[in-house]
């Protein structure tokens, strides 16, 4: 399974806000197998939310965006998404009864537009915030609050599977330009595919679909690099 991952917020475009929420749902999907092969960052603008969108889900799988769900003015996530689905927004008649049978919230106490949803969406209920989130086609809509955004992936994390990979961490000590050649030879005689990540050691990442085959690779190049002092 192939997926896109959009985060949406002005904040994240001006660096007053780390984006934990790819990097987070990054792993959680590739822990299942997932191929994630786009990380899309736009701002709360339902033009540009709308276009990336559209463009995501003709291309890939599945696309999970998270931000920008809550009711006040900048947050335009759930009518780009409506948006890039030829759908209109509409109160949600199930996600205002969860939030005021078991979430606790009188009816009045709601946001005007809380539980505004793209017509047909099924609903994803918030067991830590407010905002409901939703699923349209095949786009996962989840809050931007880190914690709220956790709770409700797991709870469509099922949704999203492949083939895990299996991983092995070889660490050089060495340059990582004098490792070129038996990299080069490590891929020639496995089937594993080979990221190369400098910082105090070289830290090799071997991955690939069959353990034994991945094992092998590591086992051949540790025998060939200078391991880290001990
Ligand atoms: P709510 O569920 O409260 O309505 P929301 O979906 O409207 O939330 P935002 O308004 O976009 O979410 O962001 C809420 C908070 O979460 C902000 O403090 C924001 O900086 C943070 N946040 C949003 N997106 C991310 C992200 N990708 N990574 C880390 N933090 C984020
Ligand atoms: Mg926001």
């Amino acid at each position: 399974m192939r997926v896109a991952v959009v985060t949406v917020g002005d904040e994240l475009l001006s660096g007053d806000t780390t984006n934990t929420n790819a990097t987070w749902l990054c792993r959680r999907l590739t822990e299942r197998g997932v191929e994630v092969e786009r990380v899309l960052t736009v701002p709360d603008d339902v033009g540009d939310i709308a276009e990336v969108v559209n463009e995501s889900l003709a291309a890939y799988d599945a696309v999970v965006v998270t931000g920008g769900l809550g009711p006040t003015h900048d947050d335009m996530t759930m009518e780009g998404v409506a948006a890039a689905v030829g759908r209109e927004v509409e109160a949600n008649a199930e996600a205002e009864a969860w939030l005021t049978e078991q979430g606790g919230y009188a009816a009045s106490d709601l946001a005007p537009g809380t539980t505004h949803l793209p017509v047909g969406a099924r609903v994803l209920h918030n067991e830590v915030g407010v905002a409901p989130g939703c699923v349209v086609e095949s786009v996962y809509v989840l809050p931007g609050v880190p914690e709220e955004m956790k709770g409700m992936f797991e709870t469509v994390a099922p949704e999203f599977s492949g083939t895990v990979r299996h991983v092995e961490v070889v660490d050089a000590d060495e340059a990582e330009s004098e490792l070129v050649d038996r990299f080069a030879e490590l891929r020639d005689r496995f089937d594993v595919q080979v990221g190369s990540y400098p910082g105090e050691t070289v830290s090799v990442k071997l991955s690939g679909v069959d353990e034994d085959e991945v094992r092998e690779a590591a086992t051949w190049l540790r025998e060939r690099v200078d391991g880290p002092e001990a």
